[in-house]
């Protein structure tokens, strides 16, 4: 199977690409993450993307235009629901491109992380394979999870500290914000 992988760092390209490739999966990769705020901490992740494609002569694709309007256009008035409009965003455009270069199917390594919707990026890759005419390929990779982390330690690849955009910075930083989040958590189990 030729396949394209939509990658959101290097750090998480780690795992998914050894299990694909361990079953002789033709990958490529594709880097598409208007999502990644600011600017310099997008470059830094661009970076580290670059170095490890070039340490496991991985092909990748990647659109270094930065998109914070594109995003913002997407996400204002509906920050609640970002993630969902987030991941359609990247998958979409990974759909389009797979079908563009002619590939089996696409799949993303937002399946690696275990502080993703998990469901919801399933559920939107199927939505989005459909919608484009080409297959979505589901594997949980969320099972190499401390594996990827050790590698890229290993490696000494820059991890991020937060997912991506500017909402999530101030949710890893502001801790009267995730006092708020927390309570708010805590009502909507209740209820
Ligand atoms: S938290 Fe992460 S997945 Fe959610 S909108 Fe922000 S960058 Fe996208």
């Amino acid at each position: 199977m030729n396949l394209l992988l939509h990658v959101c760092c290097g750090p998480c390209s780690i795992y998914p690409l050894s299990r694909l490739r361990q079953q002789h999966i033709e990958v490529t990769g594709y880097f598409y993450n208007p999502n990644i705020h600011p600017y310099r901490e997008f470059r830094r992740r661009l970076a580290s993307l670059r170095d490890f494609a070039e340490e496991m002569a991985f092909q990748v694709e990647i659109e270094t235009e930065y998109g914070l309007t594109e995003y913002l256009r997407q996400v204002v008035f509906h920050e609640k629901e970002r993630c969902p409009i987030c991941y359609a965003m990247r998958m979409e455009k990974t759909a389009e491109q797979a079908v563009k270069i002619g590939a089996d199917a696409f799949s993303t390594t937002l399946l690696y992380s275990r502080y993703q919707n998990h469901e919801a990026i399933i559920r939107i890759g199927k939505t989005m394979a459909e919608k484009h005419g080409i297959g979505f390929h589901y594997e949980d990779f969320r099972e190499g999870w401390q594996e990827g982390i050790d590698k890229s330690i290993g490696m000494d690849l820059y991890r991020q500290p937060y997912c991506g955009c500017i909402y999530s910075e101030q949710e890893r930083y502001d801790k009267k914000l995730q006092k708020k989040l927390r309570k708010e958590h805590k009502q909507q189990k209740a209820t």
